[in-house]
């Protein structure tokens, strides 16, 4: 669907994954590539339906269902927050292992078989905190506002079109995942989001629909209530059971969220 003048969001019904394009003059921008090979090629041929431009692809973050897609894009620029490609050599192979062993065990061999025989791409334009690019001469950001939801979630800005593709920063129809997250860190992160966001403009998540600011603020405040129970609780003032019931999110979100915050 076209979420705004020559942005469009593709969702999958595949971990409700989203993915974009932006479109310009000579030029388009693919954001995120899927979960392997095969679904990457399905992605890179509905581009082709729609346009012929030469493309750019940015990974939001080196999750595998937003970065294992890129190989059928090549020869391209792969953009990435630097830790991505850090984060992709030291455990795109585990990560490989570890997913396509859970599908297996739910009874999907295709969709293993398929994550096992990807060739993991590593992004070659490295963004540190921001960095600009014009798109067929379509201005677009993208900026890392520190740990969050990942060791490397980048942003991608689309100015003229009031457009923010938040990765996983921002989850719609699920509580935000904690697995890799910096609780304490992430609340800093969505607020840097905010701040290139008005009213009016379109967040797309990682997963879900796309939502407006005010369901972001929403969001920011619960894993900011968050990020606050486990910084109680990491100093000794709260028990874990109280946090539990204290979260916004259910329980297994909010253990998770506490491991990770204890963690070095
Ligand atoms: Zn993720």
């Amino acid at each position: 669907m076209e979420v705004a003048d020559r942005v469009l969001v593709r969702r999958y019904a595949e971990l409700d994954l989203s993915v974009g394009l932006v479109m310009g003059d000579g030029g388009c921008l693919v954001v995120d590539t899927r979960g392997d090979e095969r679904q990457g090629a399905e992605l890179a041929a509905e581009v082709r339906r729609i346009t012929r431009d030469p493309w750019t692809v940015v990974i939001t973050h080196s999750h595998f269902d937003h970065s294992f897609g890129t190989r059928p894009f090549l020869e391209c620029a792969v953009w990435a927050q630097e830790g991505c490609r850090t984060d992709l050599i030291e455990g795109g192979a585990g990560t490989k292992d570890t997913w396509a062993r859970r599908y297996r065990e739910e009874g999907r061999p295709g969709i293993a078989d398929d994550i096992e025989k990807t060739d993991i791409v590593l992004p070659d334009h490295l963004v540190t905190d921001r960095a600009e690019l014009a798109v067929g001469g379509r201005r677009v950001v993208m900026a890392h506002f520190g740990r969050g939801h990942s060791s490397n979630d980048l942003v991608v800005h689309v100015p003229d079109a009031g457009v923010v593709f938040a990765g996983d920063l921002v989850e719609n129809g699920a509580p935000p995942a904690y697995g890799d997250a910096y609780p304490l860190e992430w609340p800093t992160a969505v607020d840097g989001l905010l701040g290139l966001t008005g009213d009016g403009d379109v967040i797309v998540p990682g997963h879900g629909d796309p939502v407006d600011r005010a369901f972001v603020i929403a969001q920011h405040a619960e894993i900011a209530a968050l990020a606050g129970l486990c910084e109680e609780v990491a100093a000794g003032w709260m028990h874990v059971q109280d946090a539990v019931r204290l979260s916004p999110y259910p329980e297994d979100t909010t253990r998770t969220a506490l491991r990770r915050s204890a963690e070095p």
